[in-house]
């Protein structure tokens, strides 16, 4: 497969109000808005880096998977996003090396990416996220 950049890490938060002053005010970082996906009850606020973003992630739910997520772990780095050139092609070879997958097919996210995560059991612990961008 080609990755071809980090596309953004995923950091899980309580509230992105309470967290966005670090990234911007201490880090010098621009806010580039925000979006909810209702699907994954998680709502994201992007800061670009470079070609890259954070992305803070705040569950809409007790019972969505951020949420889940601080519970068990607490707020911190969530997951690692690869940019790929071509998701379906990339999801074809990790199930052809026999790594487990959390999405058999990709799923559309923030932005309008296409989105698959790989499972972590499988990558010795990291929720590793694959995303396609068009633009
Ligand atoms: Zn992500």
């Amino acid at each position: 497969m080609n990755i071809l950049k980090i596309d953004h890490l995923g950091i899980a938060v309580n509230s992105i109000d309470e967290r966005k002053n670090f990234w911007t005010d201490v880090l010098g970082l621009s806010f580039a808005g925000a979006e909810t996906v209702q699907e994954q009850k998680v709502t994201t606020a992007f800061f670009p880096v470079g070609g890259s973003e954070v992305e803070l992630l705040e569950s809409t739910s007790p019972d969505g998977p951020v949420a889940k997520y601080i519970e068990k772990r607490g707020e911190g780095i969530q997951h690692v996003a690869f940019r790929v050139e071509n998701i379906d092609a990339a999801l074809e070879e990790l199930k052809a090396k026999g790594i487990q997958l959390i999405d058999q097919k990709p799923r559309i996210g923030a932005g309008g990416a296409k989105i698959a995560f790989l499972h972590p059991k499988a990558t010795g612990g990291i929720l590793v996220e694959l995303c396609q961008r068009d633009s």
